[in-house]
């Protein structure tokens, strides 16, 4: 009899990840444009990522686990635009019959000055976030028509909180002086961001992330923060901050914390969606160009200083107290 209830709890566990597998499946490149499908969705389709959170999606190399996963979508959302370069090889030899959406179309990319190529950081802007995710519901649509409401409801929700994040924006960046809403950072992810919210950029890589940095191209961003006489400048989540690091220190100036750009935040974390990771963006870049971040840092360590005299102090007399006692009790 006991075996028999085990026998049908595993049929029927078995049963349900059965159904569960029968629902479509969204593979997504980066960790925004799956949050932005599961916006869409819902529970109505699986949404899976290739590039983990936190990983640089430029430099990405597929894995066997990534073959099997392309095997079984349903559908394919990529940047392209050169983002994924690994891509189409995966696609290729995994033999997928998924559909591939390019969530860029209908966007007309900026182009990268380094490498005479299309910059591929088109969610920077809001507008073309708005972009994503029309391209995005569409293609889930065409998926699955008989949940075309449920998908419309849900994008035309999404829609509004974009549109709004992307006011939000606007109006964040009004708060840096003009002569100071200079960004500086590791790659060259931000120009969509830069254009949309007038913001003017330095970054000590190219567009890609392949490539470190020459001495030469150290040595500008110092004469650069020296002129513009920006209180900060910003390391980004995917991307070691060591060199910006660096860089702060020799300028004499802060780090204004780590800026997402190719991956959102793990969950928890103040960039956890695409709409968090643009705000939590904005945020630290006004922070850190009208340098309150520096401010902050200033108050931290004077407050530590006057803790240690506390301490020393509060010693001192303990000590004093200790020795009074000692001497009454005599
Ligand atoms: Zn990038």
């Amino acid at each position: 009899m006991k075996n028999y209830t085990i026998l049908i709890t595993l049929l029927l566990l078995l049963s349900t990840s059965q159904i569960k597998a029968e629902k479509p499946t969204i593979v997504a490149t980066a960790s925004m444009f799956a949050d932005m499908a599961k916006n869409i969705v819902d529970d109505k389709m699986n949404v899976e990522l290739l590039v983990p959170v936190g990983a640089d999606p430029h430099t990405h190399k597929p894995t066997p686990g990534d073959a099997k996963m392309v095997v079984n979508a349903d559908l394919i959302l990529q940047n392209a635009l050169g983002f994924e370069g690994w891509l189409g090889e995966l696609i290729k030899h995994s033999g997928t019959q998924a559909t591939v959406a390019t969530i860029t179309e209908g966007i007309t990319p900026l182009m990268s000055d380094a490498y005479d190529s299309p910059d591929p950081h088109a969610w920077m802007d809001g507008r073309n976030g708005l972009k994503y995710i029309e391209n995005i519901k569409n293609a889930v649509v065409a998926l699955d028509p008989a949940n075309k409401d449920f998908y419309e409801k849900n994008y035309n929700a999404y829609r509004i909180e974009i549109e709004e994040m992307d006011e939000y924006i606007v109006s964040e960046i009004t708060k840096i002086p003009p002569t100071q809403r200079i960004l500086i950072t590791s790659h060259d992810a931000f120009k969509y961001y830069g254009k949309r919210y007038g913001v003017q950029l330095e970054s000590t890589m190219g567009v890609s992330t392949d490539a470190e940095p020459t001495p030469q191209d150290v040595q500008n961003l110092i004469k650069v923060i020296k002129q513009s006489n920006v209180p900060s400048i910003f390391a980004e989540t995917t991307i070691n901050p060591k060199i910006m690091k660096q860089i702060a220190e020799d300028a004499n100036i802060v780090l204004g914390g780590s800026l997402y750009a190719d991956s959102i935040g793990l969950p928890g974390e103040d960039g956890d969606s695409y709409i968090n990771m643009m705000t939590s963006n904005t945020d630290k870049i006004v922070a850190g160009l009208t340098g309150k971040i520096k401010e902050s840092i200033a108050t931290n360590q004077s407050s530590g200083g006057f803790g240690w005299a506390t301490i020393l102090i509060g010693l001192l007399l303990v000590g004093a107290m200790i020795f009074m006692f000692s001497k009454m009790n005599r």
